[in-house]
């Protein structure tokens, strides 16, 4: 599969401001005022390993599991699981940014707010890699324009097919509904179950994790945030 080619953003000193030869600020990845593709870019940096390289390290840990990776069972399981890295791993190679650029200003006047619940959320946690599993709630107030529903659920998609915190991906959603769309406000919850802390650790099976970010007018009116909550909660 083809992956985008990612150039190295140029690295400045800390708290330094640097210019490019049209006088354009040179952004350090690691300031938190560069947009976050950059930021991810930078993060990513890391030269992509080959296929073969990425099923061998699968065969490493199941033999460091304690198996043989070359038994009749386990023979194909690092291709296989290199298929499923590109496929629970596919929002490294898609942008929010550009699913929400498509909106539509026919909408009759409507100014309140649009709601998804229950959109599917299938993630990975960064720590341990294991699987997070659960539900997003997300909701918008447009400003002139709409986008359509079917893209939100995309860019929550795209987010959780990354290594992530639950706390990170809620707030990311929300930024990025914020910034593409001028919304007037942003309510996300995403409601998930950690399999690192359901099958391993702490063994506690029946916790959920509920995290919420709430940007523009939901951060300022407590009445509609609580008309997200309530609706989140029948939902
Ligand atoms: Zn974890």
């Amino acid at each position: 599969m083809e992956t985008p080619s990612i150039r190295k953003p140029a690295l400045t000193g800390r708290g330094e401001t640097r210019y490019g030869p049209d006088n354009e600020r040179i952004m350090d990845p690691m300031d938190a005022k560069t947009p976050p593709a950059i930021r991810l870019a930078a993060e990513t940096a890391t030269p992509k390993p080959s296929r073969e390289q990425a099923e061998e390290a699968v065969r490493t840990l199941i033999a460091w599991a304690g198996d043989d990776p070359r038994r009749e069972g386990l023979k194909d399981t690092p291709k296989r699981v290199a298929r499923a890295f590109e496929e629970w791993f596919s929002g490294y190679r898609a942008d929010p940014a550009k699913e929400l650029s498509r909106t539509f200003e026919d909408v009759q006047g409507y100014d309140d707010m649009v709601m998804l619940t229950n959109i599917d959320v299938e993630s990975h946690c960064e720590h341990h890699m294991a699987p997070i599993l659960g539900v997003a709630h997300v909701a918008y107030l447009p400003s002139a324009r709409v986008v359509g529903i079917s893209k939100i659920a995309r860019v929550v998609e795209i987010f959780a097919k990354r290594l992530q915190t639950q706390e990170t991906m809620t707030a990311q959603i929300a930024d990025a509904l914020m910034e593409a769309m001028d919304a007037r406000g942003v309510a996300v919850l995403v409601d998930a179950r950690h399999q690192c802390m359901t099958t391993r650790g702490v063994h506690h099976p029946n916790v959920s994790t509920v995290t919420t970010t709430f940007a523009g007018e939901f951060k300022t009116d407590a009445e509609l945030r609580e008309r997200f909550l309530r609706m989140a909660e029948r939902a």
